[in-house]
């Protein structure tokens, strides 16, 4: 049963966001139907830590229950690791890529559960899409990852020391995990802003997509890559 917590949303706006998620090209590959066998829930990480079950997303898509579909695409769809250990279920469902289509939807429509759920990541999406790397040393601080424990404090006071101590692959940088060849990037931000996935940021955070799209601005001036 859904809850009343989105009962003030109109129902026509709930429905417009299941048909943008409907019209998806890849929604029909996707879904098939669901036998309820629960196989995708076992292979499931996320279902083992949260109140989250990918059949439970299949089968409210499959019946189209809109209220149910608003409320997993406010609560449910980031609890998700995107891991595809549900493709394993025996319709040819694709449950993780069901919930990536819910995201981007509720990334594109500026979802207030959405920025709520992606404010923490900022810095880490501006450090992917700009560097390639993910989490860098330097952003192992004690105020970031309170939840470390107070490890992290002691790594964060010795980081030099800790990756001049590790193989020369890692360069020995805090500022980056890996170094990412400089065409690659340029590849990369040129696919960014041809398919819209730069501007997709826009409505999380406006001013974080200002800042990217200098970085990507520059970097491809710079280079001489042309975007047309
Ligand atoms: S992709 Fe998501 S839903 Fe599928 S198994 Fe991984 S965590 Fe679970
Ligand atoms: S494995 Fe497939 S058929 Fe079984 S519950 Fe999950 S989505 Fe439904």
């Amino acid at each position: 049963m859904p809850s009343n917590l989105y009962q003030d949303v109109p129902y026509e706006e709930k429905q417009r966001l299941f048909e943008q998620v409907k019209a998806d090209p890849r929604y029909k590959d996707y879904l098939y139907g669901c036998y309820e066998c629960g196989i995708c829930v076992a292979a499931c990480p996320s279902a083992r830590f949260y109140d989250f079950s990918p059949r439970k997303i299949a089968q409210t898509l499959a019946r189209e229950d809109i209220e149910l579909f608003y409320e997993q695409l406010n609560d449910d769809v980031w609890n998700c690791s995107q891991c595809f250990s549900c493709l394993r279920c025996p319709r040819q469902n694709n449950p993780g890529g069901l919930i990536t289509i819910m995201r981007e939807v509720a990334v594109n429509n500026g979802l207030k559960t959405t920025k709520e759920a992606l404010a923490g990541y900022t810095r880490i999406i501006y450090k992917i899409m700009t560097t390639g790397t993910q989490v860098s040393p330097d952003m192992l601080q004690e105020d970031a990852f309170p939840d470390w424990g107070p490890q992290v404090k002691e790594v964060a006071q010795n980081l030099e020391l800790w990756r001049r101590a590790l193989p020369p692959e890692t360069l020995h940088t805090t500022g980056l995990s890996w170094q990412v060849e400089e065409r690659t990037m340029l590849e990369l931000y040129t696919i960014w802003k041809l398919t819209g996935v730069l501007d997709m940021i826009t409505e999380l955070d406006e001013g974080l997509h200002d800042i990217m799209e200098e970085v990507m601005d520059d970097a491809l001036e710079e280079s001489g890559f042309q975007v047309q």
